[in-house]
């Protein structure tokens, strides 16, 4: 497949719009109710002249927190095994959750390169929430607004780096 980027994170972070900005397609579902993406998404990007393939994760189950951290856990642990880069995506507005700590603990024991995406930074003042997640352990994070494109360029930026 080449060089994949996955997409991780809770739901309703935004994910499946980063990945349709990113492929330009309107494949992945996007919806106000958590738990739309029923499968994994493949799709295209091109940066610089780097093509690249996305996965966006998805097929949560919402009916009780339990499936939700199990679900999770494995789409989490299937970006490690096949990513090259890992976009672990948050919400910037709603702060450091316990399912966004479950992820991060997967990923630092991991290898791989992992990006945290501070999503929803929709006016720009991500700067002031970006130390509550520096404190995940992975990294300055990158704000973006996966629905206005805010960021997206310094975030590819860095993955073509880490890639
Ligand atoms: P996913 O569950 O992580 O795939 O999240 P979705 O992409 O389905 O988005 C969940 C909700 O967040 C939808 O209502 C989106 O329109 C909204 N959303 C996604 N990105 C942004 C963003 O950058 N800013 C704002 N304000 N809302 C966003
Ligand atoms: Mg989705």
């Amino acid at each position: 497949m080449g060089r994949l980027i996955a997409i991780v994170g809770r739901p309703n972070v935004g994910k499946s719009t980063l990945f349709n900005r990113l492929t330009k397609t309107r494949a992945a579902i996007v919806n106000d109710t958590s738990g739309t993406t029923r499968d994994r998404q493949y799709g295209k990007t091109e940066w610089n002249g780097m093509e690249m393939s996305v996965v966006d994760t998805g097929g949560w189950v919402v009916n009780s927190d339990d499936i939700f951290e199990g679900e999770i856990n494995k789409q989490v642990q299937l970006a490690i095994d096949e990513a090259d880069v890992i976009l672990f995506m948050v919400d910037i507005k709603g702060g450091v959750t316990d399912l966004d700590e479950m992820v991060a603990s997967i990923l630092r024991r991991s290898n791989k390169p992992v990006i945290v995406v501070t999503n929803k930074d929709d006016n720009n003042e991500g700067i002031y929430a970006e130390a509550e997640f520096y404190s995940l352990g992975l990294g300055q994070p990158y704000s973006i607004s996966a629905i206005n494109g805010t960021g997206t360029g310094d975030l590819l930026d860095e993955v073509v780096r880490k890639m």
